[in-house]
């Protein structure tokens, strides 16, 4: 009985060598068909070109070369007891140094004596300048071992399942696959030619079994095959994007037109002028504002860059109408700031602010939500308990969402449930780079203020060691005896055992001593909300000189007279995280000051971040490489969780093809709205197999 040919749906247990045992193991991985057998990548690629020599090897490669030993000696590391071996070896081209800071196994290194020949198999890095090898593996040459030429795909083992294993697997499909069975290409002709790709068949065959002549690229992920799957994957997004960017476009909304005399009424109050960018960003708000569809609108805007203001108009914008606005901010501290702002601003306009925080008392938030309902209140400022339940509004037209990065993705979504379909503002200090942001807000419209407000003078930084410490000091001291303010930031409010970070409160009290004369204040997460509010008054009004505070003021808050920023323990912050505390200061006229203070034993990977903030106060730089440093999961975080888990893109590396995805799918849809046309039918299928319609709901 022959056996019917494989598919891409064959389950993998179909496969020779494959039972329930290897099965479960594969499904640990999401491998269950024979496509996605396909779809398991080689992470790297192992080079077995017979032509390879120690002569000609880079760094990173991956390969397998004859050698032989020259020596193996053991040196002893510092006092301890352990030993790094360095095993040299060399071939007629040049030799090299095999370290090893573990034994294998017992006797490993007994195993080998001068001029025996070996097969070297392993990586290169490099190491302070020199290539060697870590790890590598030695083995014995077989005696009629004849080096073929070939690139050996290497696969990321699951459990017991070794790469070679692996690709023998993948080896038996790609023999046994009929030319029918690799099914429809999903991307048109069109596609395919405009954006230079080639056919996922291709792609798939050339990734499990590289052409020697392309070893290069192969090695850098920098070959056709590479980018046809990275640029497939974004691509998917994108167009997933594009397909709910159109869909917000048809949702009903409420139109806000008026003649703004109220928002001129604001603008012309003011102490100073707006900024060209400010001026810009209200303008589009404005427009988007008009149009019947809700706004879905990201004002990205550099720390300090003025971004309250353009909150506060564009609430003032939708109060003209009647209708109302909720603008929900990540602190209570940065509520209470945003509410002191906006009801200096909105009063004289005869308009009415409220806040809501979690620590409201009961019966000022009874009399706030009816309010509320009754459409007394025109703007409401809160943290997330503006999003509970019986927060109703009367008229809710435009959700504000400030800090937007400190929120969840998800987060938007929530508030538009609260009736209406309201108009939606997101502003964030762009510690997402402008590439990132386009997969995590691909589906809103960006306004980018991109100008600082007039006589700002950069922030003078300084990255200086603990034993620096008094210097930094009397340099606060002198700063406030010019009648200037300071911050002073630690990572941690309590002690912890197993970390030896200063404590505020204990700093705040030893600080203290040192500067009888200097009024200090004191500001953490676990203090109760009014104590909060009057430390944060006595600051803003001169009364505290210095604030020693946790990262609770990490975002938002703004005392243009303060304009040093004392951070201790800087190496325990992420790059952005310096960037926002930086952010503290350089509001106000005064020269302004950052001091990052580095604790002992910093590792090299920190002190290159805070350097970096030496060299540069531009966010998008900041944000650019925080993102290059740690990757995108880790730069986001947890709370990000709405980006989708790429299996070969990388997001810093491929930008480029980033960008392309995006305009192709974004092209596509204007021309194809609907994916009606029969090259664009795969494209509303796998929309509608991998989203579900409500992602159709928009092109439908
Ligand atoms: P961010 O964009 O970080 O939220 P803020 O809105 O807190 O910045 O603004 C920073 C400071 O700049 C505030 O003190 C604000 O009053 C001031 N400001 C805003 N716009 C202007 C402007 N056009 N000219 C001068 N100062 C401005
Ligand atoms: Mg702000």
């Amino acid at each position: 009985m022959t056996k019917p040919p494989l598919k891409f749906e064959t389950d993998v247990q179909y496969l020779k060598g494959v039972g329930p045992r290897l099965g479960a193991i594969l499904a640990k991985r999401d491998i269950r068909t024979v496509e996605d057998l396909l779809n398991y990548y080689p992470r790297a690629y192992e080079d077995r070109r017979a032509a390879r020599n120690i002569g000609t090897l880079q760094a990173n490669d991956i390969v397998s070369v004859k050698v032989n030993i020259v020596k193996v000696a053991s040196i002893p590391m510092g006092r301890s007891k352990r030993r790094i071996y360095d095993i040299l070896v060399r071939d007629q081209s040049g030799q090299i140094h095999c370290k090893f800071f573990r034994v294998p196994y017992k006797g490993y290194f007994e195993r080998f004596t001068a001029h025996q020949e070996v097969r070297l198999v392993g990586k290169v890095v490099d190491y302070r300048g020199r290539l060697e090898f870590h790890h590598p593996d030695l083995r014995d040459i077989e005696p009629e071992e004849e080096l073929k030429d070939d690139l050996i795909p290497i696969y990321p083992e699951i459990e017991s399942l070794s790469s070679v294993k692996i690709a023998r697997l993948i080896h038996q499909v790609l023999e046994q696959l009929p030319a029918e069975a690799w099914g429809i290409e999903k991307f048109s002709v069109s596609l395919l030619t405009s954006r230079a790709l080639v056919s996922r068949q291709q792609a798939l065959l050339k990734l499990h079994h590289p052409p020697v002549s392309e070893a290069a690229s192969y090695h850098t992920e920098k070959s056709t095959s590479h980018r046809r799957i990275i640029f497939e994957e974004f691509f998917w997004l994108e167009l997933y994007l594009a397909a709910r960017k159109s869909g917000l476009k048809k949702e009903k909304g409420l139109p806000i037109e008026n003649s703004g005399k109220k928002t001129q009424q604001l603008l012309e109050s003011l102490p100073f002028q707006i900024t060209g960018a400010q001026k810009r960003a209200l303008a589009e708000i404005k427009s988007d504002l008009a149009k019947p569809h809700p706004m879905h609108r990201l004002v990205q805007g550099d720390v300090g860059s003025g971004k309250t203001l353009v909150a506060l108009a564009s609430a003032v914008t939708v109060s003209e109408s009647g209708c109302q606005t909720c603008l929900m901010v990540p602190t209570e501290i940065l509520a209470e700031q945003h509410f002191k702002n906006a009801q200096r601003m909105f009063s004289p306009l005869g308009l009415k602010v409220a806040i809501l925080t979690g620590k409201s008392k009961t019966s000022e938030r009874n009399e706030l939500l009816a309010a509320l309902g009754e459409g007394r209140i025109d703007l409401l400022i809160g943290t997330h308990a503006v999003i509970e339940e019986e927060v109703q509004f009367k008229k809710l037209a435009l959700v504000i969402i400030d800090e937007q990065h400190r929120f969840g993705v998800r987060q938007r979504g929530i508030l538009k449930d609260k009736g209406l379909s309201p108009h939606f503002l997101v502003m964030t200090a762009t510690p997402i780079p402008r590439t990132l942001a386009m997969t995590v807000y691909g589906d809103l419209d960006v306004s980018v203020i991109d100008e600082m407000p007039p006589g700002r003078s950069p922030i003078q930084t300084r990255v200086i060691y603990e034993s620096k410490r008094p210097e930094a000091l009397k340099f606060l001291a002198d700063q406030v005896a010019k009648g200037r303010q300071a911050y002073f930031v630690y990572p941690l409010v309590e002690e912890s055992e197993k970390i030896d970070l200063k404590n505020a409160i204990d700093e705040y009290e030893k600080l203290k001593s040192e500067f009888p004369h200097i009024s200090l204040g004191l500001l953490h997460g676990r203090m109760k909300s009014a104590e909060k509010d009057s430390v944060m008054d006595d600051f803003r009004s001169g009364k505290i000189q210095v604030l020693v505070s946790t990262t609770v003021i990490e975002v938002g808050v703004d005392v243009p007279n303060a304009n040093l920023m004392v951070v201790e323990h800087a190496e325990r912050f992420g790059l952005s995280q310096l960037h926002q505390l930086r952010g503290r200061v350089g509001r106000g006229v005064q020269k302004s000051f950052c001091v990052l203070i580095l604790g002992r034993a910093v590792s090299e990977e920190a002190r290159a971040r805070t350097a970096f903030m030496e060299q540069t106060s531009d966010g998008f730089k900041i944000a650019e490489f925080d993102l290059e440093l740690r990757g995108p999961g880790e730069f986001l975080g947890t709370r990000q969780s709405g980006l989708p888990g790429f299996r070969m893109a990388n997001l810093v590396r491929d930008v480029q093809i980033l960008q392309e995805a995006r305009q192709a799918a974004f092209e596509i849809l204007q021309t194809d709205p609907q994916l009606t046309k029969a090259e664009n039918k795969a494209l509303r299928e796998e929309l509608l197999e991998s989203h579900g319609s409500a992602a159709l709901a928009g092109i439908a």
